[in-house]
């Protein structure tokens, strides 16, 4: 075939499998039309993924039967950097996690040590089992603990240390592997395998921890920023009360509501309530008005905060995520209320706020959504023998 003829297979390809990422099964007919490629174009591909087994058949063998993904027959081996440590896993086709391990740092760690131990443990989840690897990913914290800063600094400062990560881990691995900021990759893992996410176009994603994140997607292109820096609005300039970060300086957005302030606000209005992580918050607030007081202030900073950004982008809904499912339920109602106040203002008050799921495997099964995107861009199917 010539080259441009490879091209827009490749391209008509990647629509077939984006199509069928979103549905469960299609036939051949339903995506020729749906896609707009001649039919026998897609009789081909799709041909050519069977024989691979990316696809399967409802009915084998059947030419008129619906086709969808063959889940298991692939995976992406992915890698979770942060302070709390190495997470490995296995992600099908569908998002679903399988051999899921953590394992703790040993103390002060340099890079290169971290960067070995990242590869042998992505070694390892490859190394039996069944399916196909499409390709290695890993997905870094922005959270910096204090006794290890110097290693997170390197491996999530892009802007710092050049492409350094993504290179030595090319070279560890011996292969490409995808590497994204965890806050970008937890609104992938959204973009990438949750239905409802389909019908939003602009999504403004929010994560609430010992910091505060953000990531920005506008029509299924995740905005990185010129120095890879986008989305860092934990130290925002927000609030007058002159309360200190950790960074050092006053007013930021994480000194009001990262879940460490809110709990210690909480903690300075209810000096006997037992309040420690996100979920207590989230559990306390149902019990005693006094709690909802503070996280509903914590929203009103954050809502202050966003204006600007709501203003200019116009997101189609924003996503709020937290260490605790819980907690994300709590505060989506006050956060929402909040934004429709900012966003009166300007005379526009529709504003849409999802909670979701808060969970350590959503990171992964975001890189994840990267690697196996990239495979379904690429048509390279199997880095690795089975
Ligand atoms: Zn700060």
């Amino acid at each position: 075939m010539a080259s441009d003829q490879v091209a827009k297979r490749l391209v008509n390809q990647y629509a077939i499998l984006r199509e069928l990422n979103t549905e469960a099964v299609l036939r051949r007919t339903e995506l020729s039309r749906r896609l707009n490629v001649r039919k026998s174009s897609v009789t081909s591909i799709v041909g050519g993924l069977l024989e691979k087994g990316v696809l399967r058949e409802e009915r084998p063998g059947n030419v008129r039967s619906a086709v969808g993904l063959n889940y298991d027959s692939f995976y992406a081996a992915v890698s979770g950097v942060s302070c709390r440590g190495i997470q490995f896993a296995r992600v099908n086709l569908r998002g679903e996690v399988t051999r899921y391990q953590t394992v703790s740092f040993r103390g002060n760690e340099k890079l290169k040590a971290v960067i070995a131990r990242i590869a042998s443990g992505l070694n390892e989840i490859v190394h039996d089992g069944d399916g196909g690897c499409l390709g290695y990913g890993v997905t870094v914290s922005g959270g910096m603990d204090k006794g290890q800063g110097s290693v997170f600094r390197d491996l999530t400062l892009h802007a710092k240390c050049g492409n350094s990560l993504v290179e030595q881990l090319k070279v560890a691995m011996g292969t490409e592997v995808c590497v994204a900021h965890d806050i970008r990759s937890r609104l992938w893992s959204c973009a990438w395998f949750d239905e409802w996410s389909q019908h939003f176009e602009r999504i403004l994603y929010l994560f609430l921890s010992e910091g505060v994140a953000s990531a920005l997607l506008i029509r299924e292109t995740l905005n990185g920023g010129q120095r890879l820096y986008s989305g860092e609005i934990g130290h925002v300039s927000t609030g007058a009360d002159g309360r200190l970060c950790s960074c050092g300086l006053a007013n930021c957005l994480e000194a009001y509501c990262s879940v460490p302030s809110m709990i210690s606000d909480v903690a300075a209005v209810c000096p006997d309530l037992k309040v420690e992580e996100a979920i207590d918050l989230a559990r306390q607030a149902v019990e005693a008005s006094e709690v909802s007081e503070v996280l509903n202030e914590a929203m009103r900073h954050l809502a202050r905060a966003l204006s600007g950004v709501t203003a200019l982008f116009d997101p189609s809904v924003v996503v709020l995520g937290s260490q605790s499912s819980e907690l994300s339920c709590v505060l989506r109602p006050m956060l929402e209320r909040h934004l429709r106040d900012e966003k009166a203002r300007g005379g526009a008050d529709e504003v849409e706020v999802r909670a979701v799921e808060g969970s350590h495997d959503v990171a992964l099964r975001g890189i994840a959504g990267f690697v196996i995107d990239r495979a379904y861009a690429t048509g390279e199917f199997s880095v690795l023998p089975k």
